[in-house]
């Protein structure tokens, strides 16, 4: 697609007006500190500008150079990371340090293609580091970029496409103005972020109105085309408050796969014909081989990952007899409830901690 020079000019002049006079505060937003640019960009890969803030504060407070992220252990940086979810993010961040420092001098590399070399780091975060650290003249394409431009230049292919996407990367390397390319690119992440939502754009408030072609024809909220997501499964999964005396027992995931490095309540899915009482004896003797016996129910919680639901349904045991032999973790501990806070917990996790600390003393 070729845009006409002036159009360009024009699409480019407004929308730094916009963003000089529109652009919200970020702690990211005051630096030019490529680690600290790059740490806030992972962050905002799968989750919403106010919810990082108050992470990435804490996160440059505990590692504030790329040296002490290299030299963290993985508890500590899974510690820093809790809550936040998508805990890959945290371990290829870790693990990119390490290799920054060993190989590139603990300097982030300023080319694409060591960039893209690093884990956790696809051409938009590449991208975005090479821009707003470095004023490179590299495009970026997020969420609210492809909304954008699909809109305003009327994109009817779907964007999942590879090849719509090709077009779309084209397309933004296209739109660069030749100076202030970190401005620009936050500028389209800004007004996908504040106007051009992907319910109800705010169109008679946007700069660049009088371009957009689907404004024109008023279809603006019929694109992007995606294609339809399957609905989401549901599953119902037990884990126990294993207690032997004044201690109880949770175990470390493997590093890799879904919340990797994470401790937890040891338990497992429900299968067919099975009670949640049967299911949780039956997990425990496979993961740990240890034989338990259940007291009461504690609490049931929902909660929703990418892919799938679940119903985490949490009981009270007593640990009754066996040697632990660790099957489906790394390592398991024995803890009273005032160490909690010493290791890091999925969501679902932290709000069984949540009800245990609302209790007083163990089983009763
Ligand atoms: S005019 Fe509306 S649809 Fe077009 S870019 Fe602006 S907010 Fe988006």
């Amino acid at each position: 697609m070729r845009i006409h020079p002036d159009t360009k000019k024009a699409i480019q002049f407004r929308l730094l007006k916009w963003f000089d006079e529109n652009k919200r505060e970020m702690p990211w937003r005051e630096t030019r500190n490529p680690y600290k640019i790059w740490v806030s960009e992972i962050m905002l890969q799968q989750t919403q500008v106010k919810t990082v803030e108050s992470y990435y504060n804490r996160f440059i407070q505990a590692f504030p150079t790329i040296q002490s992220l290299s030299m963290a252990d993985s508890g500590q940086v899974m510690k820093a990371w809790e809550g936040l979810g998508y805990y890959s993010r945290a371990r290829n961040l870790h693990k990119a340090a390490k290799i920054i420092v060993q190989c590139f001098n603990a300097q982030i590399p300023h080319t694409l293609e060591e960039l893209l070399s690093l884990p956790g780091i696809g051409r938009y975060t590449a991208g975005a580091i090479l821009s707003i650290a470095f004023d490179q003249p590299a495009p970026v394409l997020d969420g609210n970029v492809i909304r954008m431009l699909s809109r305003l230049f009327h994109i009817t292919d779907n964007v999942d496409r590879s090849s719509t996407q090709k077009r779309l990367w084209q397309l933004t390397e296209d739109m660069l103005p030749k100076s202030r390319i970190r401005d620009f690119n936050e500028a389209m992440m800004e007004l996908g972020a504040l106007v051009c939502t992907p319910k109800n754009p705010r169109c008679e408030i946007c700069p660049v109105q009088k371009h957009c072609e689907a404004t024109r024809i008023g279809i603006q909220q019929d694109l992007p085309v995606r294609t339809p997501r399957n609905p989401i499964p549901h599953l119902d999964v037990t884990a126990g408050v294993i207690w032997k005396a004044d201690r109880f027992l949770i175990t470390l995931r493997p590093p890799k796969g879904l919340l990797g490095g994470l401790w937890e309540f040891p338990g497992g899915k429900l299968e067919d014909g099975e009670s949640l009482e049967e299911c949780i004896k039956r997990e425990i003797r496979e993961e740990l081989e240890i034989k338990i016996e259940v007291v009461h129910p504690l609490i049931s919680v929902k909660h929703a990952y990418t892919h799938f639901k679940i119903t985490l349904h949490v009981f009270e045991c007593r640990f009754l007899s066996g040697d632990i032999v660790p099957h489906d973790c790394d390592d398991f501990r024995w803890i009273r409830p005032n160490e909690l806070d010493d290791f890091a917990f999925p969501g679902a996790d932290r709000k069984v901690i949540d009800a245990l600390k609302m209790k007083e003393g163990g089983v009763s």
